[in-house]
């Protein structure tokens, strides 16, 4: 039987990723320290026979017992307002994390797969963007903490690649979205759709003119699940290049949700990249992939999820 570790268990993509391993028969080792996770996104797995869970934070030594097949590092806070709170923290899981679960890797053998982000092209110039241009990240700004760690976590990850010969996978995943994301975690889809159910107006930063193109969960999962069996140890852009202005987006909310709510205009965010849209013909040449599930269709499976919340849950507040 494989046995595949994945850090960030808890959180949104990798309670999703645990499922689809132990669906595939795998063992699956989950691994957080639930920072920006939570307990409940792997609450059905509890019991499984083919799943355990370690609590640790990765930005220290990682020793797991037996044999290992895979990693794929997902630990790392993901959302704008996460990372602003715990910047040092985020700088460290991208950096000192990585650092040891390529040790790891190398010492069990194991092929790594990193989850690097459509935030290593910064506020892009080039529009789709290409696996093939640098980006633009402000290495001081205030997203710069989250932007730089990824950036140096595809460098080590390619370090040890080529000095050591490890076998390494490195995903640039852009936006994505789904059941279990943290209602309360800053990003545009949990945000809206929390205020759209608590009977609040939709807050749109800037002119909303900005542009965003969102991934549905299961279309990404199948695409990091594909380019862990691939050959291929360059970074590969995942994500639907389905564009949207944040604006337009606002409006969709407002009629799948049928909220009587308006939009109110907020200040734009320090370095909010004003355009991201991937160009996945490369996935599609080497993965054979590409996104099934449309906005509409992933957008409501999605609000399903965050109508099951209850009372108590919806009026929360974390920050
Ligand atoms: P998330 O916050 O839901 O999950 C991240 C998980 O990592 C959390 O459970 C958190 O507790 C855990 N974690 C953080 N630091 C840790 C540490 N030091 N030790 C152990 N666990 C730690 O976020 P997500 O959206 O599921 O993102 C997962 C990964 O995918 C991240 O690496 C993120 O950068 C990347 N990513 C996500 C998106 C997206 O749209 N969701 C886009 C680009 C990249
Ligand atoms: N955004 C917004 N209102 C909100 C939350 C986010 O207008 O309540 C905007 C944000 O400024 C950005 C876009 O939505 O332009 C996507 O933000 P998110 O935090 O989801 O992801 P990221 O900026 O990391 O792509």
């Amino acid at each position: 039987m494989k046995r595949v570790l994945v850090t960030g268990a808890a959180g949104f993509l990798g309670s999703h990723l645990c499922d689809r391993f132990i669906k595939e028969g795998f063992y699956v080792i989950g691994m957080d320290n639930y920072i920006t996770g939570d307990k409940k996104n792997l609450a059905h797995l509890a019991n499984h026979p083919r799943f355990e869970f370690i609590k640790h934070d990765v930005t220290e030594f990682v020793e797991i017992e037996g044999n290992l097949d895979y990693i794929l590092h997902f630990a790392s806070p993901a959302s704008p307002i996460d990372y602003l709170k715990i910047p040092i923290q985020t700088l460290k899981v991208g950096s000192l994390g990585t650092h040891n679960l390529l040790g790891l890797a190398k010492a069990k053998d194991a092929r790594i797969l990193i989850a690097s982000t459509s935030e290593v092209y910064g506020d892009p110039l080039v529009h789709p963007q290409t696996e093939d241009y640098y980006g633009n990240v402000n290495t001081i700004g205030p997203r710069g903490v989250y932007d730089e760690a990824k950036r140096f976590q595809e460098s080590i990850t390619m370090a040890y690649h080529r000095f050591h010969g490890l076998e390494t996978r490195i995903v640039r995943i852009f936006n994505t979205y789904g059941p279990r994301m943290r209602l309360n975690d800053g990003r545009v889809i949990p945000a809206f759709i929390g205020q759209a159910l608590r009977g609040e107006d939709l807050t749109v930063f800037g002119d909303g003119l900005q542009t965003r193109s969102f991934c549905y969960v299961d279309d990404q999962v199948e695409g990091i699940y594909r380019l862990l069996l691939s050959d291929y140890a360059y970074p590969v852009n995942i994500g639907n290049p389905h564009e949207i202005t944040i604006k337009d987006f606002a409006e969709e909310i407002i009629r799948l949700t049928g909220t009587k709510q308006k939009i109110v205009y907020k200040d734009l965010p320090q370095n909010d990249p004003l355009q991201r849209q991937p160009d996945i013909s490369l996935a599609k040449k080497i993965l054979n992939w590409e996104p099934k599930i449309d906005r509409a269709e992933g957008m409501k499976i999605t609000y399903n999820y965050f109508k099951t919340l209850t009372k108590e849950e919806l009026f929360k507040s974390e920050h």
